[in-house]
């Protein structure tokens, strides 16, 4: 038995790790299987988008985590032998990846923004950032399994194909858990969720004081976007909330067009623009790092530059 499995706990994730694995399964000439909760949306759903076969969870008692599903996929895992494990790297898919590589004494690839099968070699080919973002590691593995965890939102997710059979099989419940959940808090957001903007406008260090971030929210309102921000002003300065961090340390975009005003483009910063469609930088220094990898530059002060781009826009 082989295949490429997908872990998700939520149909979300499933989703996105269905857009991989379909891709990847049919270049290994093996099937995909989606593991999903019983509640995370019916298997037909799942086998319309791509899965040929379906290992649907057992509900958990409110207090259980889903990490107590562990013994269920190892006893599973190493009867079936997939192999490719994917899950999304989330914190808790990051932590239940681990543990299932070390339980299965296999190889975890984490992080990974890019995965291929090498036919020739037989091997799987995995992506990642190394250097804070500045290189991308390649790495090969032809050992079975491998588990690879994929950064949310770095593949499309699968759209419904027609006249695919569902082929469902419900697991076990597991053990008791040792862990157990006492209390849920959502966590507090006090910015909008830029991931998703399709226009981000995002200023940096090049403002002189807080009230002029004013202009940057105006040229977003005029191009119908959201706000940004570099780490300074975000961490240092407490100009805008955590949330709006774009980078290594904040959060990775994937706008059709981000706008850089006073963004010098240091490599934390650009790690987490570099699936934007199209950038643009205002900066007054000629040799500014963001100027090549830009699309569109204007070299000049941002106090000068953007009441005049928001001018044009208006009109
Ligand atoms: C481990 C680690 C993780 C990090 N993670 C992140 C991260 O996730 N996100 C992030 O953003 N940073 C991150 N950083 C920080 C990063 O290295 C940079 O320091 C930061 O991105 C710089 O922000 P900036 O471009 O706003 O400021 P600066 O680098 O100070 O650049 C300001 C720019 O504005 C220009 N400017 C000044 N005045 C004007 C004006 N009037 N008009 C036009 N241009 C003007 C200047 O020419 C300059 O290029 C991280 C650093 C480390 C070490």
């Amino acid at each position: 038995m082989a295949g490429v499995w997908i872990i998700a706990e939520t149909r979300e994730q499933a989703l996105e790790l269905l857009g991989a694995g379909r891709l990847l399964a049919p270049e290994m000439g093996t099937a995909l299987t989606a593991i999903v909760r019983k509640a995370a949306g019916p298997p037909e759903d799942y086998i319309a988008r791509g899965a040929d076969e379906v290992f649907l969870l057992p509900e958990l008692a409110p207090e259980e985590p889903f990490g107590a599903f562990l013994p269920v996929m190892e006893q599973e895992a190493k009867t079936a032998s997939p192999d490719l494990i994917l899950f999304i790297s989330t914190a808790r898919g990051k932590e239940l990846a681990a543990r299932l590589a070390a339980r299965l004494n296999c190889g975890l690839c984490s992080g990974c923004t890019a995965l291929a099968f090498d036919k020739g070699a037989g091997a799987l080919v995995m992506e990642r950032l190394a250097y804070g973002g500045a290189a991308i590691q390649k790495l090969t593995s032809s050992a079975k399994p491998v588990v690879v965890t994929l950064p949310p939102r770095s593949f499309e997710p699968a759209q419904p194909m027609d006249g695919r059979q569902d082929k469902t099989r419900e697991l076990p419940s597991p053990p008791p858990s040792a862990v157990r959940i006492i209390e849920k808090k959502p966590k507090e957001k006090v910015a909008k969720d830029i991931t998703e903007a399709r226009v981000i406008v995002c200023a940096g260090r090049g403002f002189d004081k807080k009230e002029d971030l004013a202009l940057a929210r105006e040229l977003a309102d005029a191009l119908g976007g959201e706000l940004g921000a570099t780490r300074p002003l975000t961490e240092e300065m407490h100009w805008l909330p955590e949330d709006l961090c774009i980078g290594l340390s904040g959060v990775q975009v994937r706008p059709d067009l981000y706008v850089g005003l006073g963004v010098s483009g240091q490599v934390q910063h650009m790690t987490g623009v570099r699936n934007a469609k199209v950038v643009c930088a205002v900066n007054r220094d000629e040799n500014a790092p963001i100027f090549p990898l830009s699309d569109f530059g204007i070299v000049g002060n941002l106090y000068d530059v953007v009441p005049k781009l928001i001018a044009e826009l208006k009109k």
